[in-house]
């Protein structure tokens, strides 16, 4: 019996370098290792130099390949450095995991415009930070190696309705949206752009929400079902970037299975 798994299948990402934001912990984290498991060149971005530190550690016991970039993504010339050095390093990312995030829920009748400016500063002017940085460099990947992938993250925010998650639900929705216009733009250069939008998956997401009731609803939410994993998002994120260059995933709703909405 012949087996028809070639080697490319086994590292589908060899000879890819991936930026990854949001890489200190939870999904971004996550996702790194299972990017350079999968073959990449993985460059971490976050703003705690220390998780990043020890993350690239890891990544390179198992035999990967990993730099770290202390950045806060909410500075734009911070972002462009960054981009800089991956090109100067890297010759370019050809794999981008925008999914740098905050979510910081409470009742519009509060007025916590400090947290509401947060949500805004990093899920949208954050994000398009570090598309402004990158963009080049996907673009002029794909051109010469015929794909690259732009991949956002969202959430099941983005289309479903939560009372006092409206700020952040809108910047989740500003995600989904913006990635759908940046696929019509950037697809006939061989860029894939893609929206991974998940329920709940536990990390350090839920530990910076201060409003009450919102974190009654997060804990009774445990009662009812099993929640994703990081891990979970990231054999997503490592799918979507290993399909063949023809075929783009453009919105990836991933759901705990008990989770109804
Ligand atoms: P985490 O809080 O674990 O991760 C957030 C990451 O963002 C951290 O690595 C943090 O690192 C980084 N970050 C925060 N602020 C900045 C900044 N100014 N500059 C650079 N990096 C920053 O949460 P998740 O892993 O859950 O979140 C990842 C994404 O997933 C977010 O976009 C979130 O909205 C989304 N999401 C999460 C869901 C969930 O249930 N967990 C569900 C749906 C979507 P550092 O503090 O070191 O800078």
């Amino acid at each position: 019996m012949t087996t028809r798994t070639p080697h490319t299948f086994v590292r589908p990402l060899s000879g890819r370098v991936a930026v990854v934001t949001g890489a200190s912990s939870g999904i971004g984290e996550a996702t790194a290792e299972h990017l350079a498991a999968l073959g990449a060149r993985v460059v971490v971005l976050a703003r705690r130099a220390d998780r990043l530190e020890e993350l690239v550690a890891r990544i390179e016991k198992d035999g990967g390949h990993a730099t770290a970039l202390a950045v806060d993504v909410t500075d734009a010339a911070a972002v462009r450095a960054a981009a800089e050095r991956v090109a100067s390093a890297c010759g370019g990312a050809d794999l981008l995991f925008n999914n740098a995030g905050v979510m910081l829920p409470a009742p519009v009748e509060e007025l916590a415009t400090e947290q509401w400016q947060r949500q805004i500063d990093l899920n949208i002017t954050g994000l398009m930070n570090v598309i402004g940085a990158f963009t080049p460099q996907l673009v002029a990947a794909a051109a010469e190696r015929g794909v690259a992938d732009l991949v956002n993250t969202s959430s099941i925010a983005a289309q479903n309705i939560f009372p006092n998650f409206a700020v952040y639900s809108a910047t989740k929705a500003y995600v989904t949206h913006l990635s759908r216009h940046l696929r019509a733009e950037l697809g006939a250069k061989n860029v894939r752009v893609s929206a991974i939008e998940p329920g709940i998956v536990g990390t350090e997401l839920q530990s910076h929400v201060t409003d009450e009731g919102a974190l009654a609803w997060l804990e009774d939410s445990k009662a009812t079902m099993e929640w994703l994993t990081p891990e979970d998002v990231a054999q997503t994120v490592g799918f979507v970037a290993s399909l063949p260059a023809r075929a783009n995933l453009q919105q990836v709703t991933i759901m705990p299975t008990a989770q109804a909405g």
